[in-house]
């Protein structure tokens, strides 16, 4: 049997717990991650001990206590924090994700017995011992997301589950077990109960992993509960010799190839999903999207709306989708305005998005396109090694400079700095005072 490494202070916590009478075992993800050979993020304990009796082992240590009524006590410990959770069962579900009420026992069997899938139901003792009362091992051996009890009724429970499941089986690769896979797809409508910024926290992590291209294309329907409008794309065509795959296929392969990054996978998942709305053809067959990156950002911004997506996050997949098909040229103008309007950070990340998307396109034509991509990405970096004036803070000439220079004051003099922008921008005139206001006389005497 394998033992798992069990840090100083969890073993420290636990021999505590002993020392008053109780048990104290780690429990879930850390114990999962151990077996897995990764480094666990956080420790977390379950005990026989009662909330109030696991405050009195730790009279010389910082509690807080705002998860007391779901039996967690979160302590302090040697400038760490670890989650102590009383042995519990949950209560009925009326209403598919908070059980009515939990009830504290006194078994590790029950409290184990109450989580969701296989590999987070496995506890070890402070020696690193397992205790595996659901093959949790098996199924980590075998790559296996499978519920722990009866599926249908786990995902009755707690529809969000089905999310945390799959979102599992992304971030390790794993498969569905058939009969929890089948559980998922006949409770998903239930989702619908789930609170969008829940949903959310499942949705990044699960398009981030490894296995997300795979899990949108088999779990399509699961998606649909919680993404609507993403339905039009499922079996689209394209007839456009750029394609190879339908717009949800083509969707999917994109995602994949931002794996690890959940803001670009946001965006890849969202940035064609207008198309279906822009559809047409040509006399010759050949489809067309025109206006969809437009349509795609309104589509995404209702969703992220709903799922009340941070705003800086938002924004930045909003731009990015708005600007994924905009640089089919990369000159060092184009490339200039686009800095100018997205920024450094956002410029860069545009690249990513704009390779991803032709990664998933037609792979004969990847090497040009691919070609003309790094070029663009060569400008950027020049562009920003030679701190190349995007804006008017960058400008070398600011108002007080012209007044200096004897134009009046007023509402003109913002416009002779646009206008010296736009002319710095086309590489007209160097971002220089002298050489700005000789260009500035000459534009005048020419009006
Ligand atoms: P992560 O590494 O993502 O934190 P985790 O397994 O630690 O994964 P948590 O959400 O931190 O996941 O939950 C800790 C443990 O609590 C899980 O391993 C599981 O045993 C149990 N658990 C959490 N949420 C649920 C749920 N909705 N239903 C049943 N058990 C749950
Ligand atoms: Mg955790």
């Amino acid at each position: 049997m394998k033992r798992i490494n069990v840090p100083q202070g969890v073993r420290d916590i636990i021999g505590r717990l002993e020392g008053a009478g109780f048990e104290g075992y780690a429990v879930g993800g850390c114990v999962r991650d151990s077996l897995l050979g990764k480094v666990p993020k956080d420790w977390d304990v379950c005990t026989s001990a009662m909330p109030r009796e696991v405050i009195e082992c730790f009279p010389d240590c910082r509690v807080h206590t705002v998860g007391i009524q779901h039996g967690t006590v979160l302590l302090i410990w040697d400038g760490r924090s670890y989650e102590i959770t009383t042995y519990r069962t949950d209560g009925k579900y009326s209403d598919h994700r908070h059980p009515d009420g939990v009830t504290f026992v006194r078994s590790l069997r029950e409290d184990l017995a109450r989580r969701d899938f296989s590999i987070n139901a496995m506890a070890c003792d402070r020696e690193g011992v397992l205790t595996d009362l659901f093959h949790g091992q098996e199924d980590l051996g075998a790559g296996i997301i499978r519920c722990v009890g009866a599926p249908e009724e786990r995902f009755q429970e707690d529809s969000l589950r089905i999310l945390r499941g799959l979102r599992f089986a992304s971030r390790f690769g794993f498969q569905v077990a058939l009969e929890t896979e089948q559980a998922m797809r006949k409770q998903a409508p239930l989702l619908r109960h789930i609170a969008g910024e829940r949903i959310f926290v499942e949705l990044k992590e699960l398009l981030a992993g490894q296995g997300a291209q795979k899990l949108l294309m088999e779990e399509r329907e699961i998606f649909s509960v919680i993404m609507p409008e993403l339905v039009p794309m499922f079996d689209h065509p394209q007839y456009n010799p750029h394609h190879c795959y339908d717009v949800w296929e083509h969707t999917c392969h994109a995602v994949g190839s931002v794996s690890g990054d959940s803001l670009l996978a946001l965006t890849m998942l969202f940035h064609d999903s207008g198309k279906p709305r822009c559809f047409s053809r040509d006399s010759d067959g050949v489809g067309h999207f025109h206006g969809h990156p437009a349509e795609s950002t309104r589509i995404a911004r209702g969703i992220l709306e709903r799922f009340h997506c941070d705003h800086q996050t938002r924004d930045t997949v909003l731009t990015l989708i708005q600007w994924h098909d905009r640089m089919r040229v990369c000159t060092r103008k184009t490339v200039r305005r686009m800095l100018a309007a997205l920024g450094e950070r956002q410029g860069r990340l545009l690249f990513q998005v704009m390779e991803a998307d032709m990664r998933a396109q037609n792979p004969g034509l990847l090497p040009q396109k691919l070609e003309e991509l790094h070029r663009g990405e060569r400008l950027l970096e020049q562009l920003l090694a030679e701190q190349a004036c995007v804006s008017l803070r960058q400008l070398a000439l600011n108002g007080k400079d012209l007044i200096a220079a004897g134009y009046p004051e007023g509402p003109a003099l913002g416009q002779m700095l646009g206008a010296l922008l736009e002319a710095v921008m086309e590489d007209e005139v160097a971002n220089q005072r002298e050489a700005l206001l000789a260009y500035l006389e000459k534009i005048d005497t020419a009006k």
